[in-house]
């Protein structure tokens, strides 16, 4: 039987994931023997227009880029959004909160501002353009969590991806909690599955992995009330990765 065909393709992003499925070396070769990678930019130079999975790193900026990731969408069978920038538009996001872009672009560029190439709208995330089937989150994302996510559908199971927020991990850590520490910590509302990387290591969640699904926003205000803050502070916390993504807290 033929192996599957993967193909990886980036947009708008640093590249930082693709670089955490290359630093998977030997856990790379393993994986990939089961599946044939015909496309992928950042490590070898043949290009496929047939491919069974396609994985898309990089959030979607310009109407050039939907037409590609429409393309891509139509030839794959499954589709994967590879952290945050193409999860849940990341850190490029951030635009979306400025109404003229064209100073945005002068603050980045400065004089360049106006090359054709630099031009620019706003943000989305993948599936704000075409159907994501499954995602990979966080900034940068975890390379164990990429392997299960792959192996799994090589094998024909379905993954899954933790739905319970950071906290549960956290507090598995046996960590106290930062917002003792006047930290507003995220992770009541963000989805687990990094080990509570940050506040193990004595900082805030700032929500790379983006929104758990449902969040329970009872215990969430909670905790910003007996603190004494409001949904305003807890906000502008979440701008890094939460730009213009309104979670259900906020109602
Ligand atoms: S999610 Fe983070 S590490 Fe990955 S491409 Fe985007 S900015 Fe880079
Ligand atoms: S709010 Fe942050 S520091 Fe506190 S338990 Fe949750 S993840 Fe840990
Ligand atoms: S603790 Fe929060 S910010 Fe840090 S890696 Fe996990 S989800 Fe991302």
């Amino acid at each position: 039987m033929a192996k599957p065909k993967i193909a990886i393709f980036d947009f708008a992003c640093c590249e930082g994931c693709q670089l955490q499925i290359v630093n998977l070396e030997e856990e790379i070769l393993s994986l990939l023997g089961g599946a044939d990678v015909v496309e992928w930019r950042e490590a070898m130079s043949e290009k496929s227009d047939e491919y069974d999975i396609a994985i898309i790193e990089g959030s979607i900026t310009r109407m050039e880029d939907e037409e590609r990731l429409k393309v891509i969408r139509g030839k794959a069978k499954v589709l994967i959004a590879l952290g945050a920038c193409a999860v849940i538009g990341g850190i490029n996001k951030l635009k979306n909160n400025f109404d003229d872009l064209e100073e945005v672009k002068k603050c980045v560029y400065g004089k360049a501002a106006g090359k054709p190439h630099l031009h620019t709208g706003p943000t989305k995330a993948v599936g704000e353009v075409v159907q994501v089937d499954f995602s990979v989150p966080g900034c940068p994302i975890d390379g164990k969590e990429f392997t299960y996510i792959v192996r799994s559908l090589l094998m024909g199971k379905t993954p899954e991806i933790p739905e319970y927020p950071v906290c549960v991990e956290c507090k598995a850590n046996g960590n106290p909690c930062l917002w003792q520490y006047d930290q507003v910590c995220l992770g009541p509302i963000i989805r687990a599955g990094c080990g509570a990387r940050c506040p193990s290591n004595g900082f805030r969640c700032f929500g790379c992995r983006g929104y758990v699904d449902k969040p329970n926003v009872d215990a969430a205000k909670d905790v910003i009330n007996r603190f004494g803050l409001n949904i305003d502070d807890l906000k502008t916390k979440m701008v890094l990765f939460g730009s213009r993504q309104e979670p259900t807290i906020y109602e």
